[in-house]
């Protein structure tokens, strides 16, 4: 991994944004695809989102060493690389996670520069300006990998500003309170709800619709087998109780007690602070106005992942939308690295012919037409 910091009179062919899951996995395959002048940049750290996880928080997709036959490790984001294989563990914690990370970035020697916070990104003259903490860098491509963890969603119905977002829990062993009220029931709530469980807490978990009762087969739309596994394990539903269909409408906060009304009208109170498990309203908020927007918000794509209205600028991880495929978690945006890197790589000239080792490990989706929504999402 290597820093440079020398940014202002040079212009890269490519600068990604965000050191994480999808800034790395898609540095990895500019390298491969023979793209040499180019820079991923982060505003903390290589990691860094996971990193900031709840420290008890694991990931759900199991990791499993299932290289040697030709099958990438789900969590993997790089081939060759298996997290099961480099960390010994089967569900990485956030902490542990971020370090493969560096690990992979180390070995692939990737220029990154670290504490670079982009701010703005702006376009003309067929040059993109990145508006960074340290000045003005330049670029011919920008692909944006933010991410969505550093930018929780804080709206959702009157009172949020009184419930803690799970982001910002540093870990459920420190919270204080024995009464929580958990609102959204997806991974995140649940996870804070198995381990308050197991804690000895009183949990109440309310969901506007119930993900632990979804019996679609895409985990981006029910609950993971991980997590309905640990509401099975003894003592969970002894402290959980489960409220779904129960969309709130409010939060109010007075005299030290906690007031949650339901949409339905019926009210519950707490003297602990509620958990808000609301999702991520994500990075690209910053770059909003560079791309077309869809009918559910999510930037509008070319079959490349690049901006219809800007070219030069792609998005890659989690808010990449084609249709009606989510690619929220690493084993789906992973399949669209290759993809990026070579429209690139097309772009500048280059013949990128290592990528199509993407397509014989499963890594390299450009046929979106072939896939229907259960392969992809
Ligand atoms: C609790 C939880 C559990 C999850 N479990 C799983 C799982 O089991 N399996 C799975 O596949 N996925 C899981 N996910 C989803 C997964 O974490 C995300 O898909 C993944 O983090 C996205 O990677 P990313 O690189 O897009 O974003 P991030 O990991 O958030 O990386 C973005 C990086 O960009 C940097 N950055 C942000 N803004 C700027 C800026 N303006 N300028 C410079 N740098 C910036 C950040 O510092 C960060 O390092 C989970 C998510 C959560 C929250």
């Amino acid at each position: 991994m290597t820093t440079n910091t020398s940014n202002s009179e040079h212009t890269y062919d490519v600068v990604v944004v965000g050191g994480g899951a999808a800034g790395v996995g898609v540095g990895v395959a500019l390298k491969h695809a023979g793209i040499e002048n180019f820079v991923v940049l982060d505003r903390h750290m290589i990691g860094s989102s996971f990193a900031l996880w709840p420290n008890e928080t694991r990931f759900i997709t199991p990791s499993f060493p299932t290289n040697s036959i030709g099958m990438l490790d789900i969590n993997s984001v790089a081939i060759g690389f298996s997290p099961a294989y480099n960390l010994e563990v089967e569900h990485p914690t956030g902490q542990q996670y971020a370090s493969h990370l560096c690990s992979v970035a180390d070995f692939f020697d990737l220029p990154v520069q670290e504490e670079i916070d982009v701010k703005q990104v702006r376009e003309h003259d067929g040059l993109f300006h990145l508006e960074t903490n340290t000045g003005t860098i330049k670029a011919l491509h920008v692909i944006w990998a933010a991410g969505e963890f550093q930018y929780p969603r804080m709206n959702g119905f009157a009172g949020n500003e009184h419930c803690q977002h799970t982001a910002t829990v540093p870990g459920y062993k420190s919270l204080e309170g024995d009464d929580f009220i958990i609102i959204g029931g997806y991974e995140s709530g649940v996870d804070a709800a198995y381990h308050l469980a197991h804690r000895g807490k009183r949990v109440r978990l309310f969901d506007k619709s119930g993900p632990w009762e979804d019996e679609s087969s895409d985990p981006s739309v029910a609950l993971s087998t991980y997590s309905l596994e640990r509401m099975r394990t003894p003592g969970f539903m002894e402290q959980v109780e489960l409220f779904p269909h129960t969309a709130i409408e409010s939060v109010k906060y007075t005299a030290g007690v906690y007031e949650v009304t339901a949409k339905n009208g019926d009210v519950f109170q707490t003297h602990t602070q509620p958990l808000w498990a609301g999702g991520f309203e994500g990075g690209h908020k910053l770059v909003a106005d560079l791309f077309e927007k869809r009918g559910d918000g999510f930037p509008l794509l070319n079959e490349n992942d690049e901006s219809t209205m800007v070219p030069g600028l792609f998005l890659c991880g989690p808010a990449v939308r084609h249709d009606n495929h989510v690619f929220c978690f690493i084993y789906k945006y992973r399949q669209r690295f290759a993809v990026v890197a070579k429209a690139i790589a097309t772009y500048l000239g280059l013949p990128a012919e290592y990528l199509e080792t993407y397509r014989n490990w499963g890594m390299y989706l450009d046929d979106l037409s072939c896939c229907g929504e259960e392969c992809v999402c």
